[in-house]
């Protein structure tokens, strides 16, 4: 019988959500065991190949692109996962919500200490996505069906959470794994 698929995206994140996945350590060995890695960049496939039975999300949307992505992994995967506080609810990459965009753009691109920019023109490049007005939480563009707590949760969560969700178990996360103080 066919194994399940997984996919996984970083939309604005930092990647570390995905190195906590690779954290499982040998227990890797166990998850290809249960499924087949879709579209990742862990395995760096580019394109769904199918329906996929989970999708992880890290990050949260920032730009068009991170909008596509999420939707297009919406319409492709059963089960939706938020993995970490940038997907939760944008974390770090939205402390520029409390900026005005234009504000945020003339510190990186005009009057930052750092910025040498003679011709005072912005990136606009017709390859680069365009900024949203602000980072959205992935809940708030689509449906979600699971959250992952933590920056980034650890391993044993990921592991605790995708195991139940492969054997059709409720997904239940020890105090041990959500208590960060
Ligand atoms: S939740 Fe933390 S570790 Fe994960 S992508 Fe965001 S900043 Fe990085």
């Amino acid at each position: 019988m066919a194994k399940p698929k997984l996919a996984t995206t970083s939309l604005a994140g930092c990647f570390g959500c995905h190195m906590s996945i690779l954290d499982i350590d040998d227990r890797i060995l166990q998850l290809i065991e249960l499924v087949d890695f879709d579209k990742s960049p862990i395995n760096d496939i580019k394109d769904f190949s199918g329906r996929c039975a989970i999708g992880l999300i890290e990050g949260g949307c920032c730009n068009e692109e991170n909008v596509h992505v999420l939707r297009e992994f919406r319409e492709r995967c059963n089960i939706l996962v938020a993995v970490g506080e940038c997907a939760i609810c944008g974390d770090i990459p939205s402390m520029r919500n409390a900026i005005p965009l234009q504000e945020c753009l003339d510190e990186a691109y005009r009057n930052g200490p750092t910025v040498h920019n003679p011709t005072g023109q912005y990136p606009n490049d017709p390859d680069l996505p365009l900024l949203l007005n602000k980072v959205y939480p992935c809940h708030e563009v689509v449906k979600i069906d699971y959250f992952i707590p933590g920056c980034p949760p650890p391993a044993d969560s990921i592991w605790a959470a995708l195991t139940a969700l492969l054997t059709g178990q409720p997904v239940t996360l020890p105090y041990g794994l959500i208590k960060y103080d």
